[in-house]
């Protein structure tokens, strides 16, 4: 029989770069963290743009958090007394990190999770948009478009490169809304004969 308080759930926090994804993730674990609830944040171990061991804001708030390689890492490093898990940077796991959400959640944790929603070029960056799909509460955030100021959804690319992975923030990037976004800017650099 279903009594309340004993069940987990999954808050996705989404959105482009700068819209204050990690902030709001912070926010909220260490609210938990004033009431003494157990809390355990974790990061990819890609994400080595700032301190080791935390989750660090474009604003420069952080909290402690254990850099992991994958769900499956994630998954064996959640102790038994912790209620609510954090997880910033979704885009950068695996898509088993879906099955992984939804298991703490059934074992009764409170499983916040941030990351990009769309990657440069605007298309579903997975695993988020399932994991959204998949959560109880969803939050879209927007950033300040770098161009005009309105509400931006985008993040844009303003170095050149395929990869679908370029760290470094605040050189290599822009939030734009969808009129300034612009999938083919920058110039793709000219082959010498
Ligand atoms: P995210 O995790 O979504 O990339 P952060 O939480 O790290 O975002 O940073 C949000 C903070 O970034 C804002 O509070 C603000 O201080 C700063 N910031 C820098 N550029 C922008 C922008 N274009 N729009 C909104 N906030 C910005
Ligand atoms: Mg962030
Ligand atoms: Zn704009």
């Amino acid at each position: 029989m279903y009594r309340r308080g004993e069940r987990g759930w999954v808050e996705v926090i989404c959105g482009p770069m700068f819209s204050g994804k990690s902030e709001e993730l912070i926010r909220r674990v260490t609210r938990s963290k004033i009431a003494r609830v157990p809390v355990q944040t974790f990061k990819p171990s890609i994400d080595v743009r700032y301190a080791r061991a935390e989750v660090v804001s474009h604003s420069s708030l952080s909290v402690e958090a254990s850099p992991v390689a994958d769900s499956a890492a994630l998954l064996k490093a959640v102790r038994e007394v912790t209620v609510v898990v954090g997880i910033d940077e979704a885009q950068f796991f695996d898509q088993a990190l879906v099955e992984a959400v939804d298991d703490l959640a059934k074992a009764g944790k409170q499983v916040i999770v941030a990351g990009l929603d769309l990657d440069y070029l605007s298309r579903p960056f997975e695993p988020v948009p399932t994991l959204a799909s998949h959560a109880e509460y969803v939050t879209k955030m927007l950033a300040v478009c770098h161009r005009c100021g309105a509400p931006a959804g985008h993040t844009q690319r303003i170095v050149h490169s395929d990869e679908l992975v370029v760290l470094g923030a605040t050189d290599s990037y822009e939030a734009r809304c969808r009129l300034c976004y612009d999938p083919t800017e920058p110039e793709q650099p000219k082959l010498l004969e």
